[in-house]
């Protein structure tokens, strides 16, 4: 189960390849794009997707709220806020999957992974 949890899921379906942190912010279900590595064709896991942006949304928004409530300062609320959007960018890979889908053309391919 925890080796589920922590197993690098942002990789290409077909040869294996990981994805570089930085597609955390290219990524959405809609867009295919094809692997730099092998050539097939992939996109997100939409569900995947779209649970990790509503969870962290919520995450990031709720110390701003608290900051807007005074609940907190706003320094606490930006430091907390921006905290999650480095969390976002570090866990992206072990939350978000991807799935081979047939070939389409003109699509942009991803950058060698590290
Ligand atoms: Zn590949």
């Amino acid at each position: 189960m925890i080796a589920r949890l922590i197993e690098y899921k942002a990789k290409c379906p077909t040869c294996g390849a990981r994805f570089p942190r930085r597609m955390s912010f290219l990524t959405t279900p809609h867009v295919v794009r094809r692997c730099q590595h092998c050539g097939a064709s992939y996109k997100a896991v939409a569900w995947s997707e779209y649970v990790g942006d509503i969870g962290l949304g919520v995450l990031f928004a709720l110390p701003v709220l608290l900051a807007f409530f005074h609940v907190i300062s706003w320094v606490a609320g930006c430091f907390f806020a921006a905290l999650v959007l480095v969390l976002s960018f570090v866990l992206w890979p072990y939350g978000t999957m991807f799935e081979a889908v047939p070939p389409v053309r003109d699509e942009p391919t991803t950058k060698k992974s590290v």
